[in-house]
C-alpha cells in the first residue's frame, strides 16, 4: 500500500467525459482518458484494507459483489499508485482476458463492496482498470504469444461472445487446437452486435480477436452449428466441445397484447445488432437498419439494453425518446434491505439517460408504469402506445404490479422497442445434440464442473447461466476451459 493517508488526502474523481451534447453527434466511444497524475492518485485511495471484498466475487441476494473473476485489485491500485505499469499489467492479466471490455462495459461489483464505500465514494476500480490495459496494448506489451507445445486435441468452441473468447483463450494457451464458430459474420458475439459502438468500439474487440488468431486459435463466422455445420459433423471433428452459445431467444412478454403485431415494433436486439452492422458495414450509407430518426420513440424495459437503445435512438436523431419501467424508482441511497456489501440498488443516470437529459432536458425514464395497448394507423404502424401507473402490492405472499385507475396515459410512438431480457437460449443446438435443461431452460452443467450430460459437451456463459454481464461469462469461459483441459489431459494447470 503506497499511500496510508491516500483516501483522505484525495476525492473519488472520474476522467471527464465528452459531453453528452456534443457526443450524441457521433459513434465514438464516450469514456474519457485519464491523465496518469489522476489515476495514481485515484490508485492512491485504495486503503488495501485487510479483507478486500472488491475481489471477492461472492453471489449476495442474487448480485454480484465483488468481482466474478477475482482480480486482484488492491494490488494493481497500489501498482498504479507507484507508477509500475508494465506490473500493473502482468498482474491485471492473471485474472483477466479482456480487461479492455470490462475496463469499458463492466457495471463494475467490485466498486459497490469497495470497503471505502461504506463511509466514501469508492475507489475508481474500473476507470484504473481500463487504463492499465490501454496503456499495455500503447506500448506494445502486448503481443502474440502462441503456446510452445500442442497437445494435438481439438476443441470446437460454439458462439464467439466474451464466454467463447475467454474460454478459446485460455484452452489455446494449454496447447489445444482451437475452433471457435460464430454464425454471425463478424465475432465477438454480444461485444459485438449487442453493446453499441459509443460504449465499446468494434476496434477494441476486432484488436483482440486477431491476437487470438495470431495466437492459434480459428475463427469460422457465418457458420450456425446445427444449421449449416451438422452437430454430427461437430462431434466426430473434435475431441471436445463448449457450448456458449448466449441466451438469446427475446423474451416476449407482450406476445397476447392489443395491437403487438403492429409494424414499428421491434425488439431491442433487432434495433442494436442491425445499427451496429450497418454502421461498420457501411457508416449506415446501406440504409440496412431500423431508423428512428424523426420518430417518437418508447423504450420499454430498463438495464443495459434499454439504456443503449436510448443512446443509438439518440445518434439517430429521435424527435423524443421515453423509457418505461414498470418497477418503481429505486432510492438515492440504499435501502435498508440492501446494505453494503451487496450491489447497491440505487437510482442513478446510465449514460444514454445522461444524453437524453441533455437534450431533452429530463430523464426519460418513468417508473411504475405498464403498457396496456398499442394503437396504430390505418397502415398498420404504430402511433401510440397506451399506459396505466401501477403500484406494487402483496398478493399471496408475491409482491404483484396493480393499475391505478385514473392514472391512464397515452404516449406518441412510432418506434418502440422491447428491451425485456432474455427467457433462454436457442433451442435448436441443445436439442439436436441432447443436452438436458435447467428449470429457466438453460443449459444443464453444474456450475464449477460445467459438462452437460453428454460427455464431452461443456456448457458456459449465458447459455448455461441465463442472461448476465460480460465479467460472469469471462468468468465461465475461463472456469470452463480449465475444466475441458482436465477431460482432455487428466489434469490441468489452467487456473
Ligand atoms: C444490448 C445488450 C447490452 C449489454 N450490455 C452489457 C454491459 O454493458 N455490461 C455487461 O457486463 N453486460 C452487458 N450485457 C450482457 C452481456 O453482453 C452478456 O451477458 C454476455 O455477452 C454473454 O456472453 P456469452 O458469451 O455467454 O454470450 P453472447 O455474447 O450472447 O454470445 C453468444 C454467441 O453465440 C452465437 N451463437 C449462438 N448459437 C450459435 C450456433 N448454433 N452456431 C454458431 N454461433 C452461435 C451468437 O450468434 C452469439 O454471437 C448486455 C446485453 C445486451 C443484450
Ligand atoms: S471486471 Fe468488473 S468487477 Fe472486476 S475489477 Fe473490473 S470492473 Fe470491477
Amino acid at each position: 500500500m503506497g499511500k496510508p493517508t491516500g483516501f483522505l488526502d484525495y476525492p473519488r474523481e472520474l476522467p471527464l467525459v465528452r459531453s453528452p451534447a456534443e457526443r450524441i453527434a457521433d459513434w465514438e466511444e464516450f469514456h474519457g482518458h485519464p491523465q496518469d497524475a489522476l489515476l495514481q492518485q485515484q490508485g492512491a485511495r485504495c486503503m488495501d484494507c485487510g479483507v478486500p471484498f472488491c475481489h471477492t466475487g461472492a453471489v449476495l441476494e442474487n448480485m454480484a459483489s465483488g468481482c466474478p473473476i477475482n482480480n486482484l485489485i488492491p494490488e494493481w491500485n497500489d501498482l498504479v499508485y507507484r507508477g509500475l505499469w508494465r506490473e500493473a499489467y502482468e498482474r491485471l492479466a492473471k485474472t483477466n482476458n479482456f480487461p479492455e471490455f470490462t475496463g469499458r462495459v463492466c457495471p463494475a461489483p467490485c466498486e459497490g463492496s469497495c470497503v471505502l464505500g461504506i463511509t466514501e465514494p469508492p475507489v475508481t476500480i474500473k476507470t484504473i482498470e481500463c487504463a492499465i490495459i490501454d496503456r499495455a496494448f500503447e506500448e506494445g506489451w502486448i503481443v502474440p504469444e502462441p503456446p510452445a507445445v500442442r497437445t494435438g486435441k481439438k476443441v470446437a468452441i460454439v458462439g464467439s461472445g466474451p464466454a467463447g473468447l475467454a474460454c478459446a483463450d485460455q484452452l489455446n494457451r494449454a496447447g489445444h487446437w482451437v475452433t471457435v464458430f460464430e454464425r454471425a459474420d463478424r465475432v465477438g458475439g454480444l461485444l459485438m452486435y449487442g453493446i453499441p459502438n459509443m460504449k465499446l468500439d468494434k476496434h477494441v474487440v476486432q484488436r483482440r480477436v486477431d491476437l487470438m488468431r495470431a495466437e492459434g486459435v480459428a475463427f469460422v463466422t457465418n457458420c450456425e452449428v446445427g444449421k449449416n455445420y451438422p452437430v454430427d459433423k461437430l462431434r466426430a471433428d473434435f475431441d471436445a466441445i463448449v457450448l456458449c452459445g448466449g441466451a438469446t431467444k427475446p423474451n416476449d412478454f407482450f406476445a397476447k397484447t392489443e395491437g403487438r403485431n403492429l409494424r414499428g415494433i421491434h425488439f431491442a436486439m433487432e434495433f442494436l445488432h442491425a445499427n451496429t452492422k450497418s454502421l461498420l458495414d457501411s457508416r449506415h450509407q446501406d440504409g440496412q437498419f431500423i431508423s428512428a430518426k424523426d420518430k417518437d420513440v418508447v423504450v420499454i424495459g430498463g438495464g443495459d439494453t434499454g439504456t443503449d437503445c436510448v443512446g443509438t435512438a439518440l445518434r439517430h436523431g429521435c424527435k423524443s425518446v421515453l423509457q418505461l419501467e414498470i418497477v418503481p424508482r429505486p432510492p438515492l441511497t440504499r435501502a435498508p434491505d440492501n446494505p453494503w456489501p451487496q450491489w447497491p440498488k440505487v437510482y442513478k443516470l446510465d449514460y444514454g439517460q445522461e444524453e437524453a437529459q441533455a437534450r431533452f432536458g429530463a430523464d426519460p425514464r418513468q417508473y411504475a408504469i405498464q403498457t396496456t395497448r398499442f394503437v396504430g394507423d390505418a397502415s398498420g404502424h404504430v402511433q401510440e402506445i397506451h399506459t396505466v401507473r401501477v403500484e406494487w402490492v402483496k398478493d399471496n405472499g408475491r409482491t404483484m404490479p396493480r393499475p391505478i385507475p385514473g392514472t391512464e396515459q397515452v404516449f406518441a410512438a412510432q418506434l418502440v422497442l422491447f428491451a425485456l431480457g432474455f427467457s433462454g437460449p436457442e433451442s435448436h443446438l441443445l436439442d439436436q445434440l441432447g443436452i438436458e435443461r435447467d428449470l429457466r431452460s438453460n443449459a444443464k452443467a453444474e456450475y464449477g464442473r460445467f459438462m452437460t450430460n453428454v460427455e464431452g459437451i461443456f456448457a458456459a456463459g449465458d447459455m448455461r447461466r441465463g442472461q448476465s454481464l460480460v465479467v460472469w461469462a469471462i468468468n465461465e469461459g475461463r472456469a470452463a476451459a480449465r475444466e475441458c483441459d482436465r477431460w482432455l489431459m487428466g489434469s490441468t494447470d489452467l487456473p
